[in-house]
């Protein structure tokens, strides 16, 4: 298993790190056997890094992944945790929220602690109820090791929370090579922890699996200029190679997976010139299809009386017309979205239309995309049901 040194946290990791939240389940809760023997398989293939989370698995991962660790020694692994994003009324709130953690791991501390999903909003309102002061005072007792976050914004806000506290211990960020220049531009945030030294740890290296099961055309391209190359061995190959990433989280849900994951790791090759003008193919293809070209400004969600998320309509309907992601589209449209904010309340008004920069015209393509969005939905549900 690749290994790496972090000298200014002491450590050496496995570059691989496992992801407790998508085990494998059966009626909605962990399957235990097949999760217990994943998390086996994980350890005893090199992996050092465990990673769960409050809320992974309806808060199940916490106790499971743990559990499932106990019959290893402590010393041979790192946990990492995450302080969940609640309504916190005050200080006591989290701090019960932290025992109930710890109490779900039965372990005395935690590895790297991080808070979790931070955005703008987020890191405003932790710091105004004194979440940083704690999570250092947590640090100071003994009970975690490292101190850092989890982080979904853009590279302005993770400026701002690195300037208000430079000293982080390391950061999670999302990173895969489509967006490292895609509207999330990961590449930016990578940039900016690697300028200042922070350690990188990676989560959705394979887009929640989209870059394992990319559509027909984009696999024909990998399958013809590679052959034998798998899209999932090429993405995290890819992330692995960058030079300062630290841990790639995989989030295994099968064992088979698993173990593509380890043997990815256990012989790690870089990738060729080659295989980078490969992907280039794919990003080109992928690029080529047609999507309505929304910036996410929101500058048409305030004036339209029906409530619609107009940029989050667009935004899965772009998924699907890239990746043919029917699974993730209608789970999206299902959980992503309130009823009220869906395309299929637009009545035509008009209203929003002059607010968009980008001259959309917002109703004809929300017709569209309600369309598509529509058809995808009853694919997902039908394949479910089989
Ligand atoms: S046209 Fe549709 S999306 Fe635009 S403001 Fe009217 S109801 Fe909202
Ligand atoms: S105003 Fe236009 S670009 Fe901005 S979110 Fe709305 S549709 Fe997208």
């Amino acid at each position: 298993m690749l290994k790496r040194e972090i000298p200014s946290l002491g450590v050496t990791v496995s570059r691989l790190g496992f992801g407790a939240m998508r085990m494998p389940e059966r009626d909605g809760k962990i399957e235990r056997v097949e999760a217990t023997r994943m998390i086996a398989h994980m350890f005893e293939a090199g992996v050092t890094y465990f990673d769960t989370a409050y809320p992974y698995h309806n808060g199940e991962s916490e106790e499971m992944l743990a559990g499932a660790l106990r019959r290893f020694p402590r010393e041979r692994f790192f946990l990492a945790d995450k302080l969940p994003f609640l309504e916190y009324k005050s200080e006591a709130d989290y701090k019960a929220v932290t025992e109930e953690q710890f109490s779900r791991l039965g372990m005395d501390y935690i590895d790297f602690h991080l808070l979790h999903a931070m955005n703008a909003k987020r890191w405003k309102f932790f710091k105004e109820i004194g979440v940083p002061q704690y999570q250092q005072e947590l640090k100071r007792q003994g009970r975690i090791r490292f101190a850092g976050f989890s982080f979904h914004d853009s590279p302005e806000a993770l400026e701002q929370i690195l300037n208000d506290q430079p000293d982080w211990d390391f950061v999670q960020i999302q990173l895969n090579y489509f967006d490292w220049a895609s509207s999330l531009r990961s590449g930016e945030l990578y940039n900016m922890l690697a300028d200042r030294g922070i350690p990188i740890i990676v989560m959705e290296p394979l887009r929640g699996g989209m870059l394992a099961s990319l559509p027909p055309y984009a696999q024909d391209i990998i399958a013809t200029r590679l052959p034998g190359v798998t899209p999932a061995s090429l993405a995290y190959r890819w992330v692995g190679s960058l030079p300062y990433v630290d841990v790639i989280l995989t989030g295994a849900s099968t064992i088979a997976q698993a173990k593509e994951n380890t043997a990815v790791f256990e012989d790690f090759s870089p990738l060729t010139q080659k295989e980078y003008d490969v992907i280039d193919e794919v990003l080109a293809a992928i690029a080529a299809k047609p999507s309505v070209p929304c910036t996410g400004c929101r500058y048409c969600v305030s004036a339209c009386p029906q409530g619609i998320n107009i940029p989050q309509v667009f935004y899965i309907y772009n998924e699907q017309g890239k990746f043919d992601c029917d699974g993730t589209t209608h789970w999206r449209y299902l959980n992503e979205m309130k009823p009220q904010e869906r395309a299929e309340n637009c009545i035509e008004c008009g209203a929003c239309v002059s607010q968009c920069p980008q001259k959309i015209d917002i109703p004809e393509e929300l017709k569209v995309a309600r369309k598509t969005i529509g058809e995808a939905c009853k694919r997902a549900a039908a394949a479910e049901s089989k």
